[in-house]
């Protein structure tokens, strides 16, 4: 049977711009994203053809689908009709499917979820990163503590059963005290999961680049020390785990039988599609798989609509980087089966690594394995590998000194 595909929707679009954030996201008006959405219907329209032109499966059935960005939940509910009549008419979408949309606090109208309920929405992520006040609006976002709560009782009554809360640790002025008060509030508003992201500056965003000159509009000099940020994370893991929010990845957490579907595709390798601006994909292609992107530039992407060739499409749409579709080969498909799965609390079966890959990446591998266990990061048995606590602390380290040189 064939497995069917997770798509992601990628909506660039923000009220307010996040001082740490340089994604590939902004404020813009009306017509811009009305100009946007018609964009993102003909490309849905065409995925079709244009995974064909690649040689990629792209299979009909979809059992996930999310709205990430940007602040999807800003578009209108007219605007949502519309992408789900593109979705509904090139794929078949399952009964059962998780839908989820990602929502800024404050930022859902009435009639906009009411529209996304009747379209089988079953799930929000909350944008929160602080129940804290002084903390949300020092990153520029727009939202208050009261507000949160009173977003996750409204959509909770209109029937959304499937709530996430994300909490960001090492804003600007967090301490550990409002730190554990955040995550406290967030286990409190009793939300089926809950993300914990360690702030990442970007360079080339606001704050980013007050920390290299260091200046002191953005907070930059009330920015937490790195090693009080780490502390509080594995606070955060065992206060979680105390309250029945069970780590499943390492920045994802849980109540028993309320795992993204949608997210867990990606750590387990299983085939997605994005649409829209800076939209990623991995597809199953006779070689192994193929990787593409789209455009992050905005420009660029709502230009395409003027080019009918397929291959003319594919050229511009499916290459954010101005390179070709890449193709993953055997070592790499190892590699990162292997560094994915790893990234998830139960890790990695070394009987499905074996039967997927064989034992020579395995055994090639080992060495290094075997390095990480020796420093406390990793459990290696037969059966199994997983990264330790420590090791999910410092899992960018370990994953670099796992690279396979012939797939990096
Ligand atoms: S962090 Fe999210 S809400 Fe804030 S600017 Fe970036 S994309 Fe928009």
């Amino acid at each position: 049977m064939v497995e069917p595909v997770g798509v992601y929707i990628s909506v660039p679009f923000c009220k307010a711009k996040c001082t740490f954030c340089n994604f590939a996201s902004g404020v813009f008006g009306a017509e811009r994203m009305q100009q946007y959405v018609e964009r993102l219907g003909g490309e849905i329209r065409r995925a079709h053809v244009a995974a064909e032109t690649i040689g990629a499966a792209l299979p009909k059935a979809v059992d996930t689908i999310y709205f990430g960005g940007g602040t999807p939940s800003l578009l209108s509910a007219q605007q949502f009709r519309l992408i789900f009549q593109e979705l509904r008419g090139e794929f078949d979408l399952a009964a059962d499917a998780e839908i989820t949309l990602e929502c800024a606090p404050g930022q859902l109208a009435d009639e906009t979820l009411d529209e996304l309920l009747h379209q089988g929405m079953n799930r929000i992520s909350f944008g929160v990163q602080s129940f804290i006040d002084q903390e949300a609006a020092a990153v520029g976002r727009l939202h208050t503590r009261e507000q949160c709560e009173a977003e996750i009782a409204r959509v909770r009554s209109a029937g959304v059963r499937e709530i996430n809360v994300d909490l960001i640790a090492g804003l600007p002025h967090q301490t550990e005290h409002s730190w554990r008060y955040s995550v406290e509030q967030a286990i409190a508003s009793g939300v089926s999961h809950i993300s914990v992201y360690l702030l990442e500056v970007d360079e080339d965003s606001r704050l980013g680049r007050e920390l290299l000159e260091q200046g002191s509009r953005y907070g930059a000099a009330a920015v937490p020390d790195e090693d009080c940020v780490a502390e509080w994370y594995q606070q955060a893991c065992d206060l979680l785990g105390e309250a029945g929010v069970q780590q499943y990845e390492i920045s994802n957490f849980a109540r028993p039988g309320h795992l993204s579907r949608h997210n867990l595709k990606y750590w387990r390798r299983q085939p997605y599609v994005g649409f829209g601006l800076d939209a990623h994909s991995m597809l199953l292609a006779d070689e192994g798989a193929v990787r593409f992107a789209n455009t992050s530039d905005l420009d660029r992407y709502l230009g395409q609509e003027s080019l009918p060739n397929p291959l003319r499409v594919l050229e511009f749409e499916r290459d954010a980087t101005d390179g070709e579709v890449d193709i993953v080969g055997r070592s790499e498909a190892f590699e990162e089966s292997l560094l994915l799965g790893l990234r998830l609390n139960e890790g990695v079966d070394l009987s499905v690594l074996r039967g997927q890959f064989g034992e020579s990446l395995l055994q090639d591998a080992m060495p290094a394995l075997v390095e990480v266990r020796d420093a406390g990061l990793l459990e290696l048995s037969t059966e199994r590998i997983r990264l330790t606590p420590k090791g999910r602390l410092v899992s960018n380290e370990v994953f670099s000194r796992l690279l396979i040189p012939s797939a990096a």
